[in-house]
């Protein structure tokens, strides 16, 4: 069951001299089993979007739709919308605030009315997937460990949960290269594991790395919603908008213009590498 916009309207501040309109005309589905980039601008919106899919922003037109719940209805069961898509914020680490990691991971679980078996069970299978072991990270402060550890445990205290959707605001932000790396390593995991996962990014590299189905916010609107590979085949528009390519791209681009023969969508390291080897083995031929 998908995650469904319905021209979708959002204003901040309305009828005030600050009102400004962060979302315009949103019409959008997220199915189960998706890996879908959002990326954009800063300002273009992703994160007003974001707080959309599990109802902390209603919006001010339109509507949405959680599996067969709809959010802008008066009665919608949010808590149990909020169980189902799991949002991780942009700096999630400046939300930690409990004495102990398990106690952070806990916090959510505890208001599910689980029995304490139970929320110990959800606790130790949350840090499993982001790679840190119970036993040396349950009593440790959150406040001690590195910021991709941080990271990490803010990602858990959602995963516990168990949602279905897991929405990450820019998890890769601020990060150290290594920290990047892990992030981004657990996060294709996650997906493999069965979640469904829209990952904001404002960075080309990493969405042309982990997803299927890439959405581009430009001032509110979507530019586009495609296939990851055939948006980023929008070079001219993309650079328009303020975004760039991924980095591998333009290299290829740089290469092709010294007039190497190379195809040019070609969008990963991977790629890249056996496609230069294509053409030196070509040349190797003709002489
Ligand atoms: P992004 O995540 O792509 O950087 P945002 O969703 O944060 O974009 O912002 C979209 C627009 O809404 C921007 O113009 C921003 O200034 C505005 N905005 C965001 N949060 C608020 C707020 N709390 N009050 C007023 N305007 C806001
Ligand atoms: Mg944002």
């Amino acid at each position: 069951m998908p995650i469904r916009l319905e021209k979708v309207n959002y204003t901040y501040q309305p009828n005030s001299p600050f009102q400004s309109e962060a979302l315009h005309d949103i019409d959008l589905v997220i199915r189960e089993g998706d890996f879908v980039g959002l990326i954009g601008h800063t300002g273009s919106g992703k994160s007003t979007l974001a707080q959309h899919f599990n109802g902390l922003l209603k919006p001010t037109g339109g509507r949405v739709f959680v599996d067969d719940w709809e959010i802008t209805a008066k009665n919608a069961p949010l808590k149990k919308i909020r169980e189902k898509v799991g949002l991780v914020f942009q700096y999630p680490e400046h939300q930690l605030f409990e004495d102990t990691v398990y106690q952070e991971i806990a916090f959510g679980v505890k208001n599910l009315g689980l029995a304490k078996e139970l929320i110990e069970k959800r606790v130790r299978k949350a840090l499993e997937m982001v790679h840190l072991p119970y036993e040396d990270y349950c009593n440790a402060s959150p406040f001690a460990l590195s910021g991709g550890e941080k990271r990490r445990v803010a990602i858990a205290s959602v995963l516990a949960m168990e949602p279905t959707y897991l929405i990450l605001d820019e998890p890769m932000a601020g990060l150290d290269p290594r920290g990047r790396r892990e992030i981004m390593e657990q996060i294709k995991e996650l997906h493999e594991a069965g979640l469904t996962v829209i990952l904001i990014s404002h960075s080309m590299d990493d969405v042309a790395q982990l997803t299927k189905r890439l959405i581009v916010m430009h001032q509110g609107r979507i530019v586009f919603d495609d296939d990851t590979r055939h948006v980023f085949t929008h070079y001219a528009r993309l650079q328009e908008l303020g975004l760039d390519i991924p980095t591998v791209t333009k290299l290829v681009l740089a290469l092709r213009s010294k007039g190497w023969k190379l195809r040019e969508d070609i969008f990963t390291v991977e790629e890249a590498k056996e496609e230069i080897l294509k053409a030196l083995r070509e040349e190797s031929k003709q002489c």
